[in-house]
């Protein structure tokens, strides 16, 4: 009933999806793309990390392959940086990738508080994304707005989420370009290239701030709407 809610397929679910798949396929045909470009001095993400972490002064940090495309992580518990297979190899994509994941190393160095709100929303937010939907289509049945209300809240909490985690990835990517040009390991051109999927990979995480901030206005109308009846 009200996932077949014709205004939510036009204006929540249709734009949701498509902005999903369109900075899905962007990041994974731009990563695609410079994972066959070689590294000009001849380096592979294994490498970089070492050099980079040499740099950055974050010689704790561990290393650790993890299965999957485009899986590549930085767990601030346990300082390990997870890595795909595609990024430990030579070419400038994994470049790009591991300095962007010891941006992260670096920000949970520096005690970045969006870094330490963001890891203490996690709980919540998965909650949320999981919890926060039921809980608004019970309360709808059940006509029984406080506990739709609380649903929204609970989905608020995986929105909030997702905003806060723009800022944190715009800064590892902006600490991944400037950590890569200091230690003099890109050219300008690698550097372009660079820019080019760290750029791809932030749209991934627009996306989903956008769909899931779209998502939330939407039940807040529908609710608002029907708490006035
Ligand atoms: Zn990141």
């Amino acid at each position: 009933m009200f996932m077949v809610n014709p205004g939510y397929m036009l204006w929540v679910m249709l734009p949701t999806l498509v902005l999903t798949l369109f900075a899905r396929w962007r990041v994974e045909s731009t990563f695609r793309r410079y994972s066959q470009v070689l590294s000009e001095r001849g380096l592979s993400g294994q490498q970089t990390a070492r050099l980079l972490m040499q740099h950055q002064g974050l010689e704790g940090v561990r290393i650790e392959q993890t299965p999957g495309f485009l899986t590549d992580h930085y767990d601030p518990r346990d300082k390990t940086m997870r890595l795909s297979e595609a990024s430990l190899g030579n070419s400038v994509a994994a470049m790009a990738v591991v300095a962007h994941e010891l941006g992260h190393a670096e920000q949970d160095k520096t005690g970045n508080a969006l870094l330490n709100l963001r890891a203490s929303l996690v709980p919540v937010a998965n909650l949320g994304s999981g919890l926060g939907v039921w809980v608004i289509i019970i309360g709808l049945a059940l006509n029984w707005y406080p506990v739709a209300w609380a649903g929204v809240l609970l989905f608020g909490a995986m929105v909030a989420f997702t905003l806060i985690t723009l800022p944190v990835e715009f800064d590892a990517s902006r600490r991944a370009k400037k950590n890569l040009a200091a230690a003099g390991l890109v050219s300008p051109g690698e550097a372009r290239a660079v820019d080019a999927v760290l750029d791809a990979a932030a749209l991934t995480y627009v996306a989903a701030a956008a769909g899931a901030v779209l998502q939330l206005l939407y039940w807040v109308t529908r609710l608002s709407g029907r708490s006035r009846d």
